[in-house]
């Protein structure tokens, strides 16, 4: 059974179409938490970023645009800092150096990072135009 005070992912969906209804563009996560909630008032506990930005993906009207900063080299990841999906190992190797360069992308959110590895710091949203 669901908790009656958590929204469910369609009545999130629903919420930001109507977000999507009024505007093509939103400039943060928290912004668009903000108007997300607004449009969930009647529903009492709001939602969470990670959740509403994962749901945002997923629909077939938002298209999200990652800004990020640099990362450390040595850290090893494992999951899509965007989303927590399945981060793919794609291997160059370099014709004349021999040398392999190791990236990792994200089939669901559309992250990628090369040997540095990029640390999302700012999302933003946009209306898909169909
Ligand atoms: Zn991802």
């Amino acid at each position: 059974m669901k908790n009656s005070s958590t929204p469910s992912d369609e009545q999130i969906e629903e919420a930001l179409k109507k977000v999507f209804d009024k505007t093509h563009t939103v400039s943060s996560q928290s912004k668009l938490k903000k108007l997300v909630d607004k449009e969930l008032k009647k529903n009492k506990s709001g939602v969470s970023p990670a959740r509403l930005r994962s749901i945002a993906i997923n629909t077939d009207f938002v298209k999200l645009e990652i800004h990020s900063r640099e990362g450390d080299p040595k850290k090893i990841m494992n999951k899509c800092p965007v989303c927590a999906g399945k981060l793919k190992h794609v291997k160059n190797l370099t014709i004349w150096g021999g040398k392999v360069t190791i990236e990792f992308s994200c089939k669901n959110c559309g992250y990628w990072t090369g040997k540095k590895k990029r640390i999302p710091t700012r999302y933003v949203f946009h209306l898909k135009k169909k």
